[in-house]
C-alpha cells in the first residue's frame, strides 16, 4: 500500500466560507460565503506548490443552501475521479454548515477504499485571522497521509482534528474549533508543524450503498420535527396536509428519545397512515439508543440532519449496517 508515483489528489470546491470574501477585514463576519474559485484558494498556500493536486469546481455555493442536485453534482464528480488509478485521494472544500450532511451522505454511499477529506472554515479568507488556509492544508496532508498508508473512507478535518464522516458535527456556530466526533474521539490530529498523528488503527469502514442512490430524480420527503415543551403536533398536521408526498418524519426528540405526549399521539396517527417515524435526539451528544419494543425505531449517534438523511437513505433502500 502506499501512494505510486504519478498519482495525485483531486481538490473538489463547493464553497462556503472557507472561499468567503468581505471587504471591511474589521468587519469580517461580514461576508459572502462562496466566492473564490477552488484553483485561487490552492495557490494562495505556498507549502502546496510543488503538492501533486488536480482541480475541478463542483459548486459554488453557501452550504445552507444544500440540496439533492449539488450532492449529485459531488457524487457523479467523485465517481468520475475516484475510478482512476492515478488518483490517489480527494479533498472536498465545504461550508461549516452542512458539513456533517454531506460528510454522513459520503460516507454511507463511498464503497472505496480511497481517502475522501473534506475541510471547511469558520471565517472567510479574507479574515486576517482566517482558518481556511491552515484547514485546507492540513486537509491535503491527510489526504496524501491516508493514501499513503492506504488508510481510506470519509474523513473531516477541522481545526487539527480529524473526524469520521460517520460521526462528525457542528458543536459551535462561530467557535474555531467548531467541530466533533458527538462523544467519539477523533481520528487522528495533524501537529502544528503538519505530521499527521494517528489516533485509530483504521477509519470506521464506508457504508458502501453505492452513487446510484443518487441518481433518484428527487429525495423521498422527509421532513424534521422537534418535540418540546406545548408540542402538540400541529407541525405534523400542517406538513402532512401540504405535503402529500410526504414519506418520513425525523423527530429530534427530548432527551434519550421522548416526545411530548400530544405530538405522540398524532406522530401515531401519521404512522397508521404509512408515514415513517424515526427518533433521534435533539441534545448534542449521548444519542438515542433503541429498545426492545420502540414503537418509532432510534437512530443511534446521529445528529437530527444526519438521521433525517438516514431515513432519506433508507426510503431509497439503502441499509443501515
Ligand atoms: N454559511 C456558511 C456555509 O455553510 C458557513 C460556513 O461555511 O462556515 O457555507
Amino acid at each position: 500500500m502506499g501512494m505510486e508515483s504519478g498519482q495525485y489528489i483531486v481538490v473538489l470546491g463547493t464553497g462556503g466560507t472557507i472561499a468567503g470574501t468581505g471587504s471591511d477585514p474589521d468587519r469580517a463576519w461580514q461576508y459572502k460565503a462562496a466566492q473564490l474559485p477552488i484553483q485561487q484558494l490552492v495557490a494562495s498556500l505556498p507549502a502546496l506548490a510543488d503538492a501533486p493536486l488536480r482541480f475541478e469546481q463542483v459548486a459554488q455555493i453557501d452550504s445552507k443552501d444544500m440540496n439533492w442536485s449539488v450532492w449529485q453534482a459531488l457524487g457523479q464528480a467523485l465517481q468520475q475521479h475516484l475510478a482512476k488509478p492515478d488518483v490517489a485521494g480527494v479533498v472536498i472544500t465545504h461550508g461549516t454548515d452542512t458539513l456533517e450532511e454531506t460528510a454522513y451522505l459520503l460516507h454511507r454511499l463511498y464503497d472505496g477504499g480511497k481517502p475522501i477529506v473534506l475541510t471547511a472554515s469558520m471565517r472567510p479568507a479574507t479574515a486576517p485571522d482566517a482558518d481556511g488556509p491552515r484547514n485546507l492544508l492540513d486537509a491535503v496532508r491527510v489526504a496524501l497521509w491516508a493514501a499513503e498508508q492506504g488508510q481510506g473512507g470519509v474523513a473531516v478535518v477541522m481545526a487539527g482534528q480529524v473526524w469520521a464522516g460517520a460521526e462528525v458535527r457542528k458543536m459551535h456556530s462561530h467557535a474555531i474549533d467548531a467541530f466533533d466526533g458527538g462523544g467519539a474521539p477523533a481520528l487522528a490530529t495533524v501537529l502544528p508543524e503538519g505530521q499527521v498523528l494517528s489516533l485509530v488503527d483504521v477509519w470506521p469502514p464506508s457504508g458502501g450503498a453505492g452513487w446510484a442512490i443518487l441518481d433518484a430524480p428527487v429525495p423521498p420527503r422527509v421532513e424534521i420535527i422537534t418535540s418540546h415543551a406545548d408540542a402538540d403536533g400541529v407541525m405534523v398536521r400542517a406538513v402532512w396536509a401540504a405535503a402529500p408526498d410526504l414519506k418520513g418524519l425525523l423527530v429530534a426528540c427530548t432527551g434519550h428519545g421522548t416526545i411530548n405526549a400530544p405530538l405522540e399521539a398524532v406522530l401515531r396517527q401519521a404512522q397508521l397512515a404509512g408515514i415513517k417515524v424515526w427518533r433521534s435526539s435533539r441534545v448534542a451528544r449521548g444519542g438515542v439508543q433503541p429498545r426492545e419494543g420502540d414503537d418509532f425505531p432510534a437512530v443511534e449517534g446521529l445528529t437530527a440532519a444526519q438521521a433525517r438523511l438516514a431515513l432519506v437513505l433508507h426510503e431509497l433502500g439503502a441499509r443501515l449496517s
